[in-house]
């Protein structure tokens, strides 16, 4: 491609919106431009790379006799209402009508319909297993869309389902795609990890995030320092490994702590340290409030209080709702003489606290010497707790480390949950009518794209891997006016693209600094410059990888060019 003739809008600002790497850049480079909150349009070069990222996905998939379809993103309601989601997916799903006022969800996920789909199809073991993707736009109304790409309100999406006539089946085809995926991101040159994840309210078991090592994302993988054990922070479960106290339990004391709020400010106030306090929270769990306890130093973990109770929605109650309820604010709540009929749950490791100080349920004062059982009865103890970096690990083996990641797949073995609702049967050996049983795996396109710049670029722009760059080379004749740099630059491109290699070919009339400068922005592996020595047949090759330069005869790039792929 001329870039005289193309549509590449670079910026040297870096655009105010965009506080994270990989959007500033897909902006200034000119992959990308915003045209709502959350939403984007895919410039020529951002529809290369796209298109790069799916060919990828497309080979592997189409490798494990996955079968691509098209589905439509207009779904009518009555859909999503046999499932149940109309209303569980909430303010998520985008909703309109038609001109008969019949009500539509702009599609965010695919399992109502290729689920309705199949069943009328797909009534035999015969036909078993299956499994079917597409590369699709999905929509939804995320609460902060933000990060470019990375959130966005409409996005691309591969959603693949499967479909079984039993849970061993499910499990093979679980294990391959989980092995297709880890080819994906690999191939993509992706630093990534498969962690362990929570399969939520719809009733499915295993799943597994795959996630894109990154400070910028916003899940915390927990991963042991000497096995391959990670998982989301969400779901690492603490390991019981805390020691019974051996100081005596002193006697129940009430004391004013006036303007002492927070489980700090207290424990200095005592003079103690964090952990020997408790720490106590309201939380409404679906509609029940709850009273639930954790160790001054430990975060309630709300996924686990969720998977606990199987609850579909956890929440903290308000201030209000705590005063009014147990007679104090935040600061000063506590389990001792708290109100009859409320359920107190309690982390395993309160079970060894002992002298605790903890609220009174009374503005301004605490109880000190507390002891759980003598003072205060437990409903029940369970591991409700975010873990700790330094844990042990789950496995048994090493201890915790954190880091953060980008979710950029999920696989899940959704079991018979969209089965049933939507009453997809197939008739088995016997002739006897079963439950389909499903899979569903997802990979976020565009925001695979957004994690390879995170993962790729430098102070100058992005770094292309390999595989997903928009070009391979990218051609700069330094000055357009000069006959001879013209001529060698032109029969270069030439040359390029009849040995198949894709080039940008910068024959702009633009200063020899910008075309560096965008060039280095842009980020094509191999830079080919014509200039000064076109006269004597040379040009200068250079890595946008490494920076590495060299002066080469003419007849030398096709060579070099295919070193760099390889
Ligand atoms: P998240 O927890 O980040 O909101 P999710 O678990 O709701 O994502 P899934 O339903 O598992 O997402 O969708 C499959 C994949 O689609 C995700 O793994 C992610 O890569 C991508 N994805 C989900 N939401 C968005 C979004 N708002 N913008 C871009 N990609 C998204
Ligand atoms: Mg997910």
């Amino acid at each position: 491609m001329r870039q005289s003739q193309a549509f590449i809008p670079t910026t040297k600002e870096v655009p105010a919106e965009a506080d994270i790497v990989s959007h500033q850049l897909l902006l200034r480079a000119g992959f990308i431009r915003q045209t709502a909150s959350g939403i984007y349009s895919f410039l020529p070069l951002g529809k290369k790379v796209l298109q790069h990222v799916e060919t990828v996905i497309r080979e592997e998939l189409d490798a494990l006799g996955a079968n691509e379809m098209l589905m439509p993103a207009l779904q009518p309601a009555e859909l999503w209402h046999q499932t149940g989601r109309w209303h569980a997916f909430g303010s998520e799903l985008m909703r309109l009508n038609d001109r008969h006022d019949r009500s539509f969800a702009l599609g965010a996920t695919h399992e109502e319909v290729i689920t309705s789909l199949i069943k009328d199809e797909l009534n035999s073991y015969k036909k078993l297993p299956i499994t079917m993707y597409q590369i699709q736009t999905k929509y939804r109304d995320e609460k902060r869309p933000r990060f470019g790409l990375l959130r966005g309100r409409e996005f691309i999406m591969k959603d693949a389902y499967s479909f079984h006539d039993s849970y061993e089946s499910l499990d093979e085809a679980y294990e391959l795609m989980y092995q297709a995926y880890s080819r994906i991101f690999s191939r993509l040159g992706l630093n990534f990890r498969a962690v362990i994840a929570d399969s939520g309210a719809m009733g499915g078991k295993d799943t597994h995030e795959f996630m894109a090592l990154s400070d910028v994302g916003e899940d915390v993988i927990a991963f042991s320092d000497t096995s391959s054990y990670a998982a989301n922070i969400e779901m690492a479960p603490t390991v019981d490994s805390y020691q019974e106290s051996e100081k005596k339990m002193l006697p129940l004391n009430k004391l004013a702590t006036p303007n002492q709020k927070t489980m700090q400010e207290v424990a200095d106030f005592i003079g103690h340290p964090l952990e020997q306090g408790l720490k106590t929270l309201l939380f409404k769990i679906d509609q029940s409030f709850v009273l639930v306890l954790t160790r001054g130093d430990h975060e309630v973990n709300d996924v686990k209080l969720k998977n606990l109770y199987q609850a579909s929605t956890v929440e903290l109650a308000s201030e209000a709702e705590a005063i009014e309820l147990l007679g104090a604010g935040f600061g000063s709540l506590g389990p001792i003489q708290s109100v009859k009929g409320i359920e107190i749950v309690a982390d395993y490791a309160v079970k060894y606290v002992r002298n605790t100080t903890c609220g009174a349920n009374e503005e301004g004062y605490h109880y000190v010497n507390v002891n759980p059982g003598r003072d205060f009865d437990v409903t029940q103890y369970a591991d409700i707790r975010f873990v700790t970096e330094g844990d042990p690990s789950p496995d048994g083996k090493g201890n915790l480390q954190f880091a953060r990641g980008i979710e950029i797949g999920q696989v899940f073995k959704l079991g018979t949950f969209y089965a049933e609702k939507l009453d997809a049967n197939f008739l088995n050996e016997q002739g006897k009518a079963m439950t389909l049983i499903m899979g569903c795996y997802g990979i976020g396109v565009s925001r695979t794209l957004a994690a390879i710049v995170e993962q790729y670029h430098d102070e100058k722009g992005i770094v292309w891997p390999k595989q997903v760059t928009p070009f391979q080379v990218h051609l700069l004749v330094m000055n357009s006016k000069k006959e001879e740099q013209n001529e060698l630059a032109d029969n270069l491109y030439q040359l390029l693209q009849s040995k198949g290699i894709t080039v940008l070919y910068d024959d702009r009339s633009e200063r020899a600094g910008v075309k560096f400068a965008d060039s280095d922005l842009i980020g094509i592996p191999v830079r080919i410059t014509v200039g000064k020595r076109a006269n004597d047949g040379y040009v200068e090759c250079k890595l946008r990888e490494n920076g590495e330069q060299s002066e080469l005869y003419h007849t030398e790039v096709i060579d070099y060019i295919h070193n760099a792929f390889e």
